[in-house]
C-alpha cells in the first residue's frame, strides 16, 4: 500500500494551528494525506498578536466556522479599524477604517471631488464622509450590508479576540478533522544528503518523525528555515527601528470601542486592544530611544482599569527571510519574518501565506519544487514589501519634535517605492490601487490624509465638474451616512447579544 504524503508542522501557535486547520480541511482523506504537528508545551507560543484585519472573516468562513461561536470562545470583539493618536503630530487624532470614503456610487472618485470642495470652501472632515470611520466615533456596529445601494455597504469588519484562545479553538478542528498533535521539543533536524530536503525531525526525548513536507512554524526560532536550512535574512530595521515590545493584559472598561487604539509616544508606541473580559496593551519601542524601564514605565501611567498580569518583554528584528519557501520546507508565520503590530498584519500574512501556499501545494513527494516556490516567494515578497511601504509611511510623515527617533524618522531616506507612492499622493491626490493584497488606495489615504500631508493638485478629470454638483454629492453622502447611523447598536451591546459567554 502507498504510504499517506506526510506533513510535518512544527509549532503550534497561531500560524501552526490556522496552517493545520486549512490543510486538514482541504485534504480531507487521512489514508492520502497525514499531518503531524509537533509542539511544545514548555517553549509555549509569543501570546500576543490579538488584533487581526478583515480577512480573517474568510478564513474562518472557508473553515466554515461559526462566526458567534468563534467570538465567544475566544472572547472576541468586532474591529472596524485603528484609531491613531498623537502620529503625525501630538494632538493629532485619525482612524484608518476598514471602510470607504463616501457614498455607496462614489466611493472611487470621492476623495478627489471632496478636495476641490475644500479649495473653494470650509467643508468638513473626509472622515466625515466615511461610514466606518463614523461607526467608530460613535461607539457603534451594525453589520455590512449585502445591499451595494446602501451606505453600509462600504465596509468590513475583523476582530480582537485572544491569541491563544483562537489557536485553541482551531487546534480543536484540527484534530477533529484528524490532525496528529505531538507535544516535544524538537531538538535536531534531518537533511537528504543529495538534495538538502527534510527528511525528518527529531525530538528531546529520541522519537523520530519522517515527514515529505515540512512547514515551520516555531516563531522566532525559525527552527527549520533558518536554522537548518540557513535562510538569509533581510533585515529592515533601519526603517523600522523598533525592536521591543512589552505586553500587558488590564480589566475592560465599561464601553467597548469597535477599533484599536493606537498612540505615538517619544520611543515608539502603545497599543490598546478591547477583548469582551479585559484589554491587551503594550508598548512596541526603540531600545535606541529609551530604555526597557521607561518604557514600562511610561506603558503603565497610560493604562485604564487595573493591570491584571505581569509585563512580557519581547525583543524582535523586522524584516523577513528573502526565501520563505525553501527545499521542502515553508515557514508560516514569525518564522518568515516579522513586521511590527502597528498595522495588524502578522495574521494576514499567516493567512496569505496559507492561501498561496494551498494553491501551489505539491501534493505529492517529489524532490524539485523550484517553480512552485519561486511562484510562491514571489507572491509572498509582494506582501512583504507593500505592507513594510505602509508601515514606514507612518513613522516618516511626522511632526513630532519631542524624540531624536521622531526627528531620524522624518528625514531618513525611504525605499524608492514608497518615495514614489508619496510624491503621487502630493501631486495629485493619486493612490496605487490593485484589486488583491494589503493596503488598498482608502487605507493609504486614512494615514496620508490623517497625518497631514497636503496634495499640491487634484485630478483635471474631477475639476471639469460644477461645484454646485460637488456640492450636492457631499450633501447626499453625509445625509446617507445620518441615515445610516439612526438606531445604532452601542458596540458593547452588540457584541453582550451576538456572542457573549454565558455566566
Ligand atoms: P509563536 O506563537 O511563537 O509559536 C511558535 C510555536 O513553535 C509554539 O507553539 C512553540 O511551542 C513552538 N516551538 C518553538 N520551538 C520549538 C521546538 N524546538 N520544538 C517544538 N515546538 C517549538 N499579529 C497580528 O496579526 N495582530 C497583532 O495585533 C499582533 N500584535 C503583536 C504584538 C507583538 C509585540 C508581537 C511580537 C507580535 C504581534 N503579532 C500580531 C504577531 C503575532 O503574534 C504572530 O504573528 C502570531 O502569534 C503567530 O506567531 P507564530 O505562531 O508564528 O509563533
Amino acid at each position: 500500500m502507498q504510504q499517506p504524503f506526510t506533513i510535518i508542522i512544527v509549532g503550534g501557535g497561531t500560524a501552526g494551528w490556522m496552517t493545520a486547520a486549512a490543510i486538514s480541511s482541504c485534504y480531507k482523506d487521512r489514508s492520502r494525506f497525514q499531518i503531524i504537528l509537533i509542539e511544545s508545551e514548555d517553549i509555549g507560543s509569543v501570546g500576543v498578536g490579538e488584533a487581526t484585519l478583515p480577512s480573517i472573516k474568510s478564513f474562518n468562513d472557508q473553515l466554515g466556522i461559526s462566526e458567534p461561536e468563534m467570538m465567544r470562545r475566544t472572547q472576541a470583539t468586532f474591529k472596524l479599524g485603528i484609531k491613531f493618536l498623537d502620529w503625525g503630530r501630538t494632538g493629532n487624532s485619525y482612524i484608518h477604517p476598514f471602510g470607504l470614503y463616501g457614498g455607496p456610487n462614489n466611493t472611487s472618485e470621492f476623495y478627489q471631488c471632496w478636495a476641490q470642495t475644500s479649495t473653494r470652501r470650509s467643508i468638513p472632515e473626509l472622515a466625515r464622509y466615511s461610514f466606518a470611520v463614523q461607526l467608530c466615533e460613535n461607539n457603534g456596529f451594525k453589520f455590512p450590508s449585502q445591499n451595494t445601494q446602501d451606505v453600509a455597504s462600504t465596509f468590513s469588519y475583523a476582530y480582537h479576540f485572544d491569541a491563544t484562545l483562537y489557536a485553541r479553538f482551531l487546534r480543536e478542528i484540527s484534530e477533529n478533522a484528524g490532525v496528529r498533535r505531538i507535544n516535544g521539543i524538537v531538538d535536531a533536524v534531518r537533511n537528504d544528503p543529495d538534495t538538502g530536503n527534510i527528511t525528518s525531525v527529531v525530538l528531546k526525548d529520541g522519537q523520530e518523525f519522517s515527514g515529505d513536507f515540512f512547514i515551520d512554524c516555531s516563531g522566532f526560532r525559525s527552527l527549520l528555515l533558518q536554522k537548518n536550512l540557513g535562510a538569509e535574512f533581510e533585515d529592515w530595521s533601519h526603517w523600522l527601528l523598533c525592536d521591543r515590545a512589552i505586553a500587558v493584559q488590564s480589566g475592560q472598561q465599561q464601553d467597548i470601542p469597535p477599533y484599536t487604539t493606537s498612540t505615538a509616544k517619544e520611543g515608539g508606541w502603545q497599543w490598546r486592544i478591547p477583548l469582551q473580559h479585559r484589554a491587551g496593551n503594550g508598548y512596541v519601542y526603540c531600545s535606541n530611544a529609551i530604555s526597557d524601564d521607561e518604557a514600562y514605565d511610561s506603558l503603565l501611567k497610560n493604562i485604564h482599569g487595573d493591570v491584571l498580569t505581569e509585563p512580557r518583554f519581547i525583543t524582535f528584528k523586522t524584516g523577513r527571510y528573502k526565501k520563505s519557501w525553501s527545499k521542502n520546507c515553508v515557514a508560516i508565520g514569525l518564522s518568515s519574518g516579522f513586521l511590527e503590530p502597528l498595522e495588524s498584519t502578522s495574521i494576514y500574512l499567516i493567512h496569505i501565506a496559507i492561501v498561496c501556499l494551498l494553491r501551489l501545494f505539491p501534493a505529492h513527494a517529489n524532490k524539485r519544487y523550484a517553480a512552485l516556490s519561486d511562484e510562491y516567494n514571489r507572491l509572498i515578497d509582494n506582501e512583504y514589501e507593500r505592507i513594510r511601504d505602509f508601515l514606514i509611511l507612518h513613522y516618516h510623515m511626522n511632526e513630532r519634535t519631542d524624540s531624536e527617533l521622531w526627528r531620524h524618522c522624518r528625514t531618513m531616506q525611504v525605499p524608492e517605492s514608497l518615495s514614489q507612492k508619496i510624491d503621487l499622493f502630493k501631486r495629485r491626490g493619486y493612490s496605487e490601487s490593485f484589486k488583491y493584497g494589503l493596503f488598498s488606495t482608502p487605507s493609504w489615504l486614512a494615514v496620508l490624509h490623517g497625518q497631514g500631508l497636503q496634495q499640491a493638485g487634484v485630478d483635471p478629470f474631477i475639476s471639469s465638474i460644477p461645484a454646485e454638483q460637488l456640492d450636492s454629492l457631499l450633501e447626499e453622502v453625509s445625509n446617507m451616512i445620518d441615515q445610516g447611523l439612526v438606531d445604532l447598536s452601542n458596540h458593547g451591546q452588540f457584541v453582550k447579544a451576538y456572542c457573549a459567554l454565558k455566566e
